[in-house]
């Protein structure tokens, strides 16, 4: 046997016991995040990646709760964090970005049929437009157990900004929301899930708890907390098995370690201060 073929066999030796290991391994502890973005029956063009229909979606929940999770709020868990509540076994969080009506209209209503709840991501100059929520809608939502928080005022990529810009759509977006009568915005997402090294401070000063990004990988108390990581599930097109290898692709991610350089410089945490308004 040649050189090449004992190197391609030993690779494949390495492949498998790696994909062994992976799937003989325990489910990674700590509280898988989800980002959806519509759910409706709708089809537009531009909007058909973004969009899970109600079906589909229904599939989902039920195949999540035959799993065993149990929904939570991103406040539920920084209060576990801080030892002031449990935490289910299986905790998830469902989260929803840029604010559309039909989270309203159609998700609210099946989050409701199965007793679950979710955080919503407002882009705060939408609200009101067209095919965007209300500020009566999302105080209506909040009254019924949704979890509000920020997308920022325009939806532009913070990393693209001159500083003075990012901490204006970081401050207003949660200002405008609060004056509005939507208490409190503590949690936030990266429009594009773009971020660098500077926007976990400003969030911290901005008195906001957490952030999500749109990296995979499930979330423990030692994730940076303005780095939290979502499994994206866009437009089924393979059913609930895309779903499930979606999720076992963040399992897969968690386990190897891949994007755990996300969880704060040398791997510290960073302190939390929280002002009561
Ligand atoms: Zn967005």
């Amino acid at each position: 046997m040649n050189r090449l073929k004992k190197w391609i066999i030993g690779l494949c030796f390495i492949v498998l016991a790696v994909f062994l290991w992976i799937l003989a391994s325990p489910s990674p502890e700590g509280v898988l995040v989800l980002e959806y973005h519509q759910v409706t029956e709708h089809t537009d063009e531009d909007a058909y990646r973004y969009n899970v229909p109600p079906e589909d979606f229904r599939q989902q929940l039920s195949y999540l709760q035959s799993q065993g999770y149990t929904t939570i709020s991103m406040l539920d868990f920084m209060r576990a964090k801080k030892g002031k509540q449990e935490l289910p076994e299986k905790p998830l969080i469902l989260t929803f970005d840029d604010g559309y009506e039909d989270n309203y209209t159609t998700l609210l209503p099946i989050l409701e049929e199965y007793g679950m709840k979710a955080t919503v991501y407002v882009v705060t100059n939408n609200i009101g437009q067209p095919g965007y929520l209300t500020w009566n809608e999302l105080r209506d939502m909040q009254g019924r157990g949704i979890e509000i928080g920020s997308h920022t005022a325009n939806h532009q990529p913070l990393t693209q900004l001159p500083p003075a810009m990012r901490a204006d759509e970081v401050r207003l977006s949660k200002l405008l929301m609060e004056w509005n009568g939507i208490h409190t915005i503590f949690t936030f997402s990266y429009p594009n899930g773009a971020f660098d090294a500077s926007l976990p401070a400003l969030l911290q000063q901005n008195d906001y708890l957490t952030a999500v990004t749109g990296d995979a990988g499930y979330n423990t108390f030692a994730t940076n907390p303005y780095l939290m990581q979502r499994v994206n599930i866009p437009h089924p097109r393979f059913g609930l098995l895309e779903f499930k290898l979606r999720l076992f692709k963040a399992e897969v991610f968690t386990k190897l370690g891949i994007h755990q350089h996300l969880a704060g410089e040398n791997g510290e945490d960073l302190p939390i201060t929280v002002r009561r308004n």
